[in-house]
């Protein structure tokens, strides 16, 4: 579909979009309720040629790997750490084959998904028209005090599922017309989304794997994920370990395993580049969200970007903080950041040369 031209978004645009989308799909699929589908490959593969977004031929990262086998033994490698689990800097140990639960409350190696549905409030590149296709994995390796979703992240919110469940929910999401298949706080279910990634391949999906992660990564497991994931979506939360250990539970490495990890996604994907059509298909999309008080450390965090990777990588610049969950237990971070919080660090951003900036974020300040 050559045709696809990203329109300016207005509330207007973007709550009627969601209806029809809604209206499209069914409320059953925006809200899981145990939604199952086992779609017929033929069908899908015909109507993903039909939702060829790309108009270009795009061909996902994982195909190649999937068509050598590669997609499945690094599945395997990654199932096989659940044994002495070792998925995140946390490393647990925890053998969640037998059924057994670490720092992340995953229920041993049962996938537990939240919600799957096409999701137009993330980046503008992502939703396109079709919407980014989302799936929200429950449970978190980070916990941050101030996590938006944390009734999914924290408390577990979701539906039990498997593997070709969750190959499913990527062909159907492929099927309504999204753009990709955005997977919300990955990490502890990698080993799943690779057997499930290389399941759906075989079956016809053929849109970008974005990879949506807080940025609390092991690098090995990174590396693992080279020829798969075609974009990288990583939070940079905060320049200063004494802050990520207050805020995320103890994460006081979080700074420098985030630089890390960063700087080989961008060595894996390069910097993200949007089609003709406005659609990101492969690249670096970084995020950091603004807190109050300088809480994250924000004008750093850009002088690092701008110093170590290419001027024109993509930063979004968040300005939606919103104060929820136990972040009303820390005063500093218990309440909205002003507009001059946040005009401080687009301008060191832009001082610092960075040409790629994302601050449609702004219109929270405005409301
Ligand atoms: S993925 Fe979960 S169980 Fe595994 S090391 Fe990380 S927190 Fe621990």
């Amino acid at each position: 579909m050559g045709d696809i031209i990203l329109k300016k978004y207005t509330r207007r645009s973007f709550l009627e979009n969601t209806a029809k989308l809604c209206f499209k799909v069914g409320l059953s699929l925006v809200f899981f309720n145990g939604f199952r589908i086992k779609a017929s490959s033929d069908k899908t593969t015909t109507i993903a040629n039909k939702y060829d977004h790309t108009g270009s031929g795009f061909e996902p990262a994982y195909l190649e790997l999937h068509k050598t086998g590669e997609l499945n033994r690094r599945a395997e490698t990654l199932w096989a750490i659940l044994e002495r689990c070792q998925l995140c800097p946390r490393r647990c140990r925890v053998n969640r084959l037998k059924g057994m639960s670490g720092f992340c409350r995953a229920p041993g190696a049962t996938l537990v998904v939240s919600s799957f549905h096409p999701h137009f409030g993330e980046e503008r590149p992502l939703v396109g028209n079709g919407g980014s296709g989302t799936i929200f994995l429950t449970h978190c390796n980070l916990r941050c005090v101030f996590c938006q979703n944390w009734e999914i992240s924290q408390l577990g919110r979701g539906v039990e599922s498997d593997i070709d469940e969750l190959a499913d929910m990527m062909l159907r999401l492929q099927r309504i017309g999204c753009h990709n298949i955005n997977l919300v706080t990955p990490t502890h279910y990698s080993a799943h989304i690779l057997k499930a990634i290389d399941i759906a391949a075989g079956s016809g999906l053929r849109l970008p794997i974005v990879y949506n992660t807080s940025s609390w990564e092991r690098l090995e497991i990174i590396q693992l994920l080279d020829g798969i994931v075609d974009i990288y979506l990583p939070d940079f939360k905060y320049w200063n370990g004494d802050m990520s250990a207050k805020y995320s539970s103890g994460a006081e490495r979080y700074p420098e395993i985030a630089r890390e990890v960063i700087l080989e996604m961008h060595r894996q994907v390069g910097v993200a580049k949007p089609t003709i059509n406005g659609i990101m298909q492969r690249g670096l999309m970084i995020r950091h969200l603004v807190m109050p008080n300088n809480a994250g450390g924000s004008e750093q965090i850009m002088e690092w970007i701008a110093e170590n990777l290419p001027k024109d990588t993509y930063v979004n610049i968040m300005a939606q903080y919103n104060p929820v969950y136990k972040s009303f237990d820390y005063p500093e971070i218990s309440r909205r950041i002003t507009g001059d919080e946040y005009n401080k660090v687009v301008k060191r951003a832009k001082e610092m040369g960075l040409a790629n900036l994302d601050i449609q974020g702004y219109w929270w300040l405005k409301r």
